[in-house]
């Protein structure tokens, strides 16, 4: 029972992917059945070593295992092939298992031919640019942002139908969503199935129109939209809002992505989940120590203790004082510096030149 793929398309073992692909184009042209007169069962032959062959994975899976691999060929449906249905004959091979890319061995012949399967449509994601204050990235924060984006008629809420009148089976589709198209070819007459464009897929078109939205469900306005920023986020973090991105007409929306941007501070930067500041103390107080009132991140005054000769290259650390993260918080972290004056007086100088003769 066992078929050499290889073999079907007639190309070598070591065979490039250009080559199957040209083996498989040429043969598919000549046993193509609306040709007329040829063999379906070896266009199908073909068209399943070529589905196997195609796709490095599965071609790897057949030279590892044969044709007997879970989901190989072997299982491959032959449906649809009577007149060539093209969205059967999908099917007929998605139940094996093999995903199989018609877009990109027969061009624009069946154009669009794969999107219109019964996928239920997504609209487009959505991603903004947000600033946020330091202080409002380290405690949280909510902002509303004005965005103008295709949403979903709050007057009709998505059906396209004007308050009190109903919906009706489309016509061009019969309720389906779905149209198929036949086209002839070099290859032959193809049938394609895209998404109806009189109901835009949904297989129902209202008996009169929405006002809002002229009956399409959906219009571009611009909304409102609550975004709420956790405490602790990071400069280029991102938050994910679900389907709050745009709206598409039987579908569901996309999602909305806001892109954090954390301003800097003026005093404090960010270690992790640690906050660091810089602190400027006087060449006597860094020697004898003192007490050097601050100013928190969140406005509080925190009386911060300099214990005597305290070098500038050990930090001072105040528990709990940081960045809120995980139902904890870090520490803040003090650098001090030692300032200079930057004019002595004749006194001071005295005193100093008397510490220096101390060998100080
Ligand atoms: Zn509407
Ligand atoms: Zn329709």
């Amino acid at each position: 029972m066992a078929k050499d793929y290889y073999n079907v398309l007639g190309v070598d073992k070591k065979a490039s992917k250009d080559d199957i692909k040209k083996a498989f184009r040429k043969l598919a042209h000549k046993y193509h059945p609306d040709k007329g007169g040829t063999d379906e069962s070896k266009f199908k032959e073909i068209t399943e070593a070529y589905s196997v062959l195609s796709d490095d994975k599965k071609r790897r899976e057949y030279d590892t295992y044969g044709q007997s691999f879970p989901g190989g060929g072997s299982q491959s449906g032959g449906q649809g092939f009577g007149g060539f249905d093209f969205n059967g004959f999908q099917q007929g091979f998605g139940n094996g298992g093999v995903e199989f890319d018609f877009g990109d061995i027969f061009g624009d012949i069946f154009n669009g031919g794969r999107g219109a399967q019964s996928r239920t449509p997504r609209g487009r994601d959505i991603s903004i640019d947000l600033e946020i204050p330091f202080k409002d990235a380290v405690f949280g924060t909510t902002r509303t942002v004005l965005l103008a984006k295709v949403s979903t008629c709050t007057l009709c809420k998505g059906t396209g139908a004007k308050s009190g009148t109903e919906l009706e089976t489309c016509k061009t589709c019969n309720g389906s969503g779905r149209v198929h198209e036949t086209r002839n070819s070099i290859l032959g007459q193809f049938t394609s199935v895209r998404a109806c464009s009189n109901c835009e897929g949904t297989g129902k078109i209202p008996k009169e129109k929405c006002t809002e939205c002229k009956g399409h469900g959906v219009h571009r306005k611009e909304e409102e939209i609550k975004i709420s920023i956790p405490s602790g986020i990071d400069n280029g973090e991102m938050i994910r809002l679900p389907q709050q991105g745009e709206a598409i007409k039987g579908g569901i929306s996309g999602d909305l992505y806001v892109k954090i941007h954390v301003k800097p501070h003026t005093i404090f930067r960010r270690d992790g989940s640690n906050l660091v500041m810089n602190l400027s103390v006087k060449l006597t107080d860094s020697v004898l120590g003192t007490t050097i009132p601050i100013e928190t991140l969140e406005g509080k005054n925190l009386e911060v203790k300099i214990p005597p000769m305290k070098r500038a290259e050990e930090l001072l650390r105040v528990a709990e004082k940081g960045i809120p993260v995980d139902g904890g918080r870090g520490d803040l972290i003090i650098r001090l510096e030692v300032a200079l004056p930057h004019k002595l007086s004749s006194k001071a100088k005295k005193a100093i030149e008397e510490l220096r003769s101390e060998g100080l």
